[in-house]
């Protein structure tokens, strides 16, 4: 803010940098009217174009413009401000993924209402005046209402069990008052003496380890490295315990946060009060109040999806991030980041610890601890009587299932058993719909979408086609739309519909469940689908990734990997310990109590690392031939890789734009540039994708390379798009 009142000059014009959640480099400058008070980290609205835009007061030096140019700030919001640290977190994330730092901050003010303060409710409260004269209905209203509380009328009449007449007649004689009840707050607040586990001697040494780093304040990771059931969740707690007894406000990032009901419920059960929940699922009202509710403090833990990385706390002291190899924690589009990354960024900024917890650490994550940067604690054995499920491979080879099924004989049997024990058994098959891939027979035609370079995945239980890149979707023909021949279309390989379709040929009788994220019915579906399954109300579950995560299915005691190849087969280096941990995490589904349980991997590559990892239960030699792999190709967290995709209405752009970068990079001994290849989804949504690859060291300044290619490269123009995805998710 810039304010130099010397003698003898006009008025000045006091004004700020205000930074717009737009594609802009920097704020943009604005007159701050006089009597307006603003400061670094305000919210303010202003004039942009033909419209009015929510905006922060930003702490950087703004272009130069003429004082007479300037337009005003039309109002400053009732809102707590943006703090310092969340600022230079958004400046942080800006540089680092080399977006445009108004594209950060629109991440901070996705509700919009919420910077108005909420309003307050009339209610009435009781006064010291008699009735006139005494009904039954008039008793009970004044005995509800004995509490000396304010109410709301309808909510007086209806726990009264009248009708809100009977309620005005009382406050038209002075019975009652009227009087403002101020908002309530989304959820209690926690008691961190409500309910503590006594923990194993393993457990409380890591708890107090935690403890320790958030008595003693600064930054610090900690990867907490424990088999599912180990008691992470229980642990965990106890550091955020630590953060709300030195009066902080935590968070608790989960990668399926709408579908982990049952982890708010532990929560409740631990502190008494849940925690504030964050994800896209959540109403807009309640969006609105809970990033109110975080700004003023009132909210003290929010569990959430990535995106809650950008509430605006102002006493953020812990963030733990569950789950931390999950994919889900990488955002793809417009500003590319893995959340569990900026965790550890934000930490960092704020001062303050940050936790990692998983039962199979990304590569990234157990080298940063192996070389010292985190501290790793590690729970080797799962709580009380539950024990881990026995691991066996069943060859394929050698016993293939029956023709034009996929569940071969060993992996029936043992479901037979299952069911005769009364217990559940679930299928795993990363695959939604019912085959993925539809050809004709006669022809040889093959149904693409489109738009994409993938094909159509038959989808029977809609009776569609769809694309799952783009969504694309249409009826499935009778006919062949090449040779016109009618019923010879064939689904060619397996999806969770498809396999269900076989369980219901062997088990008529069986309660069978389909759980993949295209259900009908959407979140609220799944929820209960997952209650039934947790209370026994299925025998047979047949599900995608999504009944990988976090679920608590007590009955459970095997678990069929229809499938254990399928995740190795695209050329992703990432793949083998992306498969490692899925096939982990599933698995981890059985066995959660005290029974013998069972996981079998159909796979025709019994001898591959992943599944004698898995099947040996020796993890660490997995880690550790997959991180000497890593080492020896100089590929992440070795060395450091960054993509550009150029897209562009036809593919002849996007390979030139693409060529003439590559020309233009600037010369550097520890960074290549490679490529450009076609993307690994060359034809998205209709935009033909190239791609190049660039490498460098562990400590090459990569943003800085990129940048400067950037500028060297030729004007975007036309239909043509350039985006940076630093760490890419696949490479
Ligand atoms: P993880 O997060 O490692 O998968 P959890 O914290 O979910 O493990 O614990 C697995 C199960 O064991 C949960 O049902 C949890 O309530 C129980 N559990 C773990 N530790 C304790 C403990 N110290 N006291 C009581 N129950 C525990
Ligand atoms: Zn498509």
């Amino acid at each position: 803010m810039t304010d130099d009142s010397r003698p003898g000059r006009p008025a000045p014009v006091r004004s700020a940098p205000v930074l717009v959640p737009m594609p802009a480099e920097r704020p943009y400058t604005y007159q701050v009217p006089d009597g307006m008070d603003v400061a670094p980290g305000s919210i303010v609205r202003v004039p942009l174009g033909p419209r009015e835009v929510a905006g922060i007061v930003w702490d950087s030096a703004t272009d130069p413009v003429d004082p007479k140019k300037l337009k005003p700030i039309s109002e400053v919001f009732d809102c707590p401000p943006i703090d310092q640290e969340t600022r230079r977190f958004v400046d942080w994330i800006a540089s680092y993924t080399l977006s445009a730092p108004g594209m950060v901050a629109r991440m901070l003010l996705r509700a919009p209402a919420a910077f108005d303060p909420e309003p307050w409710t009339e209610g009435l409260r009781r006064t010291d005046a008699v009735p006139d004269r005494m009904t039954s209905a008039r008793a009970r209203v004044l005995e509800t209402a004995d509490d000396g509380l304010a109410w709301t009328r309808s909510g007086l009449a209806h726990a009264a069990g009248v009708s809100s007449t009977v309620v005005d007649g009382l406050r038209d004689q002075g019975v009652f008052e009227t009087v403002m009840i101020p908002p309530r707050p989304v959820v209690a607040v926690p008691d961190t003496g409500y309910a503590r586990s006594e923990l194993s001697a393993d457990q409380q040494a890591v708890a107090d380890a935690l403890r320790a780093a958030v008595d003693n304040g600064g930054p610090g990771v900690t990867l907490i490295d424990g088999v599912t059931g180990s008691g992470k969740t229980e642990v965990y707690f106890e550091a955020v315990a630590a953060a709300l007894d030195r009066n902080r406000q935590a968070l608790i990032l989960l990668p399926e946060i709408a579908l982990t009901h049952a982890f708010l419920e532990r929560f409740q059960d631990r502190f008494g009060a849940k925690p504030a929940e964050w994800h896209s699922d959540l109403p807009p009202r309640m969006r609105e109040r809970v990033w109110r509710q975080v700004a003023e403090g009132s909210v003290r833990v929010v569990a959430g999806a990535r995106s809650a990385l950008f509430l605006p706390f102002q006493e953020l002291g812990l963030i733990v991030v569950d789950e931390e190899h999950d994919p889900a924690y990488k955002q793809e589009d417009r500003v590319p980041y893995n959340a569990r990354d900026m965790a550890v960024v934000r930490g960092h900024i704020g001062g303050f610890p940050v936790v990692l917890a998983s039962a199979t650490p990304s590569i990234e994550s157990r080298v940063n601890a192996d070389q010292g940067r985190y501290a790793r604690a590690v729970l080797s054995a799962r709580f009380a009587e539950a024990s881990l499920p026995d691991l066996r491979t069943i060859d394929l080879r050698r016993a293939p299932p029956a023709r034009g099924g996929f569940l071969s004989p060993a992996l029936l049997t043992e479901m037979r058993n299952t069911l005769a024990r009364q217990e559940q058994s679930l299928l795993f098959l990363n695959r939604r719909g019912y085959a993925p891939l539809t050809l004709c027979r006669v022809c040889g035609h093959r149904f693409q979408c489109p738009d994409c370079s993938s094909w159509l995945v038959e989808h029977r239980f809609r009776g569609q086609l769809v694309c799952h890149h783009c969504g694309h979707h249409e009826k499935r023909p009778d006919a062949c739309p090449e040779c016109g021949t009618f019923d010879h279309l064939v689904a060619c390989g397996p999806g969770v519909e498809r396999v269900a379709e076989e369980v219901v040929g062997h088990f008529p009788d069986a309660r069978t469940i389909v759980l993949s994220s295209d259900l009908l019915g959407g979140v609220k579906r799944l929820r209960l689908e997952l209650e039934a399954i947790a209370n026994g109300e299925a025998d047979i579950v047949i599900g995608t990734q999504l009944v990988a995560k976090g679920h608590n299915f007590p009955n459970m005691t095997l678990v069929g990997i229809v499938d254990a190849d399928l995740g190795l087969a695209n050329g992703d280096p990432r793949a083998a310990e992306r498969t490692f941990q899925l096939l982990s995490q599933v698995t981890g589904r059985a066995g959660r109590t005290g029974k013998k349980s069972l996981g079998l991997l159909q796979t025709y590559q019994p001898d591959h690392p992943v599944m004698r990892a898995i099947v040996s239960g020796d993890a660490e030699a997995f880690y550790q031939r997959e991180i000497a792999e890593r080492e020896r190709a100089g590929l992440p967290p070795f060395g450091r890789l960054a993509g550009i995709i150029v897209s562009a209405a036809t593919r002849a752009e996007a390979e030139g734009h693409a060529w003439a970068l590559r020309r233009a990079a600037p010369a550097a001994a520890d960074i290549q540039v490679l490529g450009p290849a076609e993307a690994p989804i060359a034809l998205l949504a209709g935009r033909h994708r190239f791609r190049l690859l660039v490498h460098g060291e562990r400590r090459s300044d990569m943003q800085g390379f990129i940048r400067a290619l950037l500028a060297a490269g030729p004007k975007v123009r036309g239909s043509v798009r350039v985006s940076v995805d630093i760490d890419p998710q696949s490479f």
